[in-house]
């Protein structure tokens, strides 16, 4: 095992203090992510957002014991951290990076690294579960495959593992070269080129050469020729290679035919002479593209056909989502049936561990597969694991975690298979627990996860965390570094649901909230949310429990102060914000309160003036520009003039995410993001730069014929033109599908087609029209999502996307998830 001072040699470093020879296990970069903090080594790595040592003091009294720094003085760290051995580089990262590549370099095992733009993943969790029957695999975990990623996954090398396989994604120039020292790959395989994220890169051919730099030192690469851009580069190249394809004759297997039957796939090849044939269990050509580079890699490898295609049969679609959404008895599930390996169970648990408390933490475990240790060390590290997140009841399922009952320390029972818990499974024994559910595909755990879910009408709102985190960092790099953030979780998250999106923003470490009601504040209290939490429409019999739940409410006038100074007690402490008109016209005070409210808040040390803001009217129009610049200037001297007469400075705001964009140098001391988060550039000029955030779903209840003259709906609004194909489809203005979408206004999507609204929209249902289309009853109908954007759909029922998003009703189910 590494030492610490053969760690200072690796990485270049220097020493600043040196307490104990430890062993380093663990690389933490992300201090949100610590489970085991003996045998932690922590790089303090700045990133764009972040600052990694900020959070060294807390590691400390974590336990940490072991620090990669890049800033501070010897005698302050020596005096702060007295017990642990200190390592001092130029840069954390670049550190990590050697550290990794040292490690990798202790082993002589074939390395695969994949690259692409598209495939990456599955290529990977396939060709591991293809090949586990001869090696034992380590790879990367989900798709860790970035600057940060390839070296934690590298770091799960271990002594008798046979073969690696991992996973290289960049997004600009010279990234590759950094993580082609890290990786080291033997072989290679480049599954395509597409045109996302183009971004960083001038050209295709340039992008294809940088992935290219992944294989500098393999014996052989993999890919298909038809791919001309990659072809014509590598060709340049003096790489060995094994393509596959079905243009060029010259391609080492070529594809003679692929023809689609029913569920599976029939490809016929010829490799070496030998034309012959296989099926593959997929039909989508994503699936039927990443299965034909593992059928290249086993056949190179000399895999028989017979063994080849039992393995193929196998195949599972891998899940790359992981799922978070209400279940019953007040428990929530974090459905993460991707597959069950010790690095992707390590970040499920983490993922737990930083749900908010309800009630108990428990997880519903199978077996994991796949693994190159030894079965009693990967299950006593399975245990160690669970006990490390702070676990409380444990339910493993299947044969070989069982026989390793006496390592688990909590509570738990064991069952042999799905099918024997099911059939015990009473749904009064959980009552809210946060459960997690992480099974190996054959386990089929979706059966554990139905009985959890409570009965509901298929009409779901899906809400991708992913394009949320995306979409505050994009807002985050809007605004200069010192700028404080305060994100606007009103009306449930604008109807994206509060406290799991609370909650996210916590972890992304936002510095505040802000709700209109003390209930919602109390709500996100409820579900563990410890951000400052503003209430925007505090009354006056809600100041008991803004107080009592740590909440600050904004005062927009002198009687709500009056009514706010009346509760105060003299020992206790208030924070509020004061709200200032400057042309809203809505809430808050002018000038002329000035005198008559300092006056009052002089008498009243205890309340704290936290922050002054104003609204802007008109921030998302250039018309509204002199008026937004006069709302901003009167808001600057009425700023200035109350802290003079406060004596101290407050958090001055006034741009929401519109103002973020177009007016970047008012950004002041914080600003305000709302509908930005959601996924809607409200100015309109960088919708571009931000991810859709929701998609509306129903299902098609019935689909019928009628005949021309026939009416649809009620007061017969509908009337067919001419002989048609109507669905019923399952949401009505109830669940917040707007009535104004009647009557051909509103569109929907079926399989990939717009479909008009026929007639009026009822209650809980509605009418499309689908003519000449392939639609049956149980086909998913999406009201809005990328493809019908909230913009589109709010212009032609004369609104805005603030109302479409918030009108979903609460009664449509939320589901969270993450790619
Ligand atoms: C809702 C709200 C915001 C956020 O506005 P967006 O247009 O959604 O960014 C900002 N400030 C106040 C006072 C608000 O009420």
């Amino acid at each position: 095992m590494l030492t610490f001072e053969q760690l200072a040699t690796v990485i270049n470093g220097v020493l600043v203090q040196f307490v104990q020879p430890l062993p380093v296990v663990h690389l933490l970069t992300d201090s949100r992510k610590l489970s085991q903090p003996a045998g932690t080594l922590f790089f303090a790595i700045k990133g764009k957002y972040n600052d990694g040592h900020q959070y060294l003091e807390q590691l400390y009294v974590q336990g940490v014991r072991q620090f990669v720094i890049e800033q501070g003085r010897a005698e302050d760290l020596r005096c702060s951290y007295p017990d642990a051995n200190i390592l001092q580089v130029q840069n954390a990262l670049e550190a990590l990076q050697a550290l990794a590549a040292w490690h990798r370099a202790q082993f002589h095992i074939p390395v695969v690294g994949i690259t692409g733009s598209n495939g990456k993943t599955i290529v990977k969790e396939w060709l591991a579960q293809l090949l586990s029957p001869d090696e034992l695999v380590v790879k990367s975990p989900r798709s860790y495959n970035s600057q940060l990623g390839v070296p934690l996954s590298v770091w799960q090398l271990e002594p008798n593992h046979t073969l690696a396989i991992f996973e290289a994604g960049i997004s600009q120039p010279g990234e590759m070269q950094k993580l082609q020292l890290i990786i080291q790959p033997t072989i290679g395989i480049f599954t395509n080129i597409g045109s996302a994220h183009n971004e960083g890169f001038s050209s295709l051919q340039q992008k294809v050469e940088e992935k290219l730099k992944l294989f500098s030192g393999v014996e052989l690469l993999f890919y298909c020729s038809d791919y001309q851009e990659i072809h014509g580069a590598v060709e340049k190249q003096s790489i060995k290679t094994f393509t596959w394809g079905r243009n060029r004759k010259d391609a080492d297997l070529f594809i003679n035919s692929i023809t689609t039957a029913g569920h599976e796939t029939i490809v016929v090849y010829t490799y070496q002479g030998n034309t012959q044939r296989v099926s593959i269990p997929f039909t989508d050509d994503a699936s039927i593209e990443n299965a034909l580079h593992c059928l290249a890699f086993l056949s190179q490898r000399g895999v028989s056909l017979a063994v080849m295609q039992d393995r193929l049969d196998k195949l599972q679609p891998i899940a790359m989502r992981l799922e978070m959404k209400e279940a019953i008895n007040g428990c929530y599930l974090i459905d993460d049936t991707y597959n069950n390996d010790l690095g992707g169970l390590a970040i499920a648990l983490g993922l737990l561990a930083n749900q908010p408390r309800r009630g108990k933490r428990t997880v519903i475990l199978s077996d994991l597969l796949e693994s190159g240790l030894a079965e009693e060390k990967l299950y006593s590290k399975v245990a160690e694991l669970v006990q490390a997140h702070s676990v409380e009841r444990l339910i493993a399922i299947g044969l070989v975690i069982s026989k390793y009952k006496s390592l688990f320390g909590l509570p738990a029972e064991f069952h042999p298979s799905t099918g024997e818990f099911l059939q015990h499974f009473s749904a009064d024994d959980f009552r809210n627990e946060v459960i997690l559910v992480k099974g190996a595909r054959v386990f089929e755990f979706e059966k554990i996860v139905h009985a959890f879910q409570q009965k509901v009408h298929g009409t779901v709102l899906e809400v991708n965390l992913d394009a949320l985190v995306h979409n505050l960092n994009y807002y985050r790099s809007r605004l200069n570094p010192g700028t404080k953030l305060m994100v606007m979780v009103k009306a449930f998250a604008y109807g994206s649901g509060s406290f799991e999106v609370a909650n996210l923003l916590q972890f992304h470490r936002v510095d505040y909230l802000a709700v209109a009601y003390a209930d919602e504040g109390v709500t996100l209290r409820e579900h563990g949310i410890t951000l400052p939490i503003m209430v925007m429409n505090p009354s006056p019999d809600s100041f008991a429990k803004i107080k009592q739940y740590n909440l600050e409410p904004e005062i927009y006038s002198l009687e709500l102060l009056q009514a706010l100074l009346q509760t105060a007690e003299a020992g206790a402490k208030y924070k509020i914000h004061l709200k200032l008109d400057t042309g809203m016209h809505r809430l808050g005070f002018v000038e002329e309160d000035f005198d008559a409210l300092f006056d009052l808040l002089q008498d009243y040390p205890q309340v704290q003036v936290t922050s002054a803001f104003s609204h802007l009217a008109g921030a998302d129009e250039a018309l509204h520009n002199d008026f937004s610049q006069q709302q901003i200037a009167t808001f600057r001297s009425m700023a200035t003039e109350m802290e003079a007469r406060l004596g101290y400075k407050v958090i001055k705001h006034i741009l929401n995410s519109a103002g973020i964009v177009r007016f970047p140098e008012h950004q002041l001391d914080m600003a305000r993001l709302g509908i930005g988060l959601y996924g809607v550039e409200a100015s309109g000029s960088e919708q571009e730069a931000l991810r859709s955030v929701s998609i509306l779903k129903t299902t098609v209840s019935q689909v019928k014929s009628i005949k021309q003259g026939d009416t649809v709906g009620y007061s017969r609004k509908g009337i067919a033109a001419t002989d048609m194909t109507i669905a019923t489809i399952a949401i009505g203005y109830a669940d917040g599908y707007d009535r104004r979408f009647s009557n051909g206004i509103g569109e929907v999507l079926i399989n990939g087609h717009r479909c008009p609204v026929i007639g009026n929209v009822c209650m809980d249902m509605c009418m499309v029209d689908v003519t000449d289309l392939d639609v049956k009853a149980g086909d998913e109908v999406i009201l809005f999502g990328p493809q019908l954007t909230l913009v589109e759909l709010a212009q032609r029922i004369g609104t805005i996307p603030y109302e479409l998003l918030t009108n979903v009703s609460t009664r449509v189910k939320r589901v969270f998830y993450a790619q």
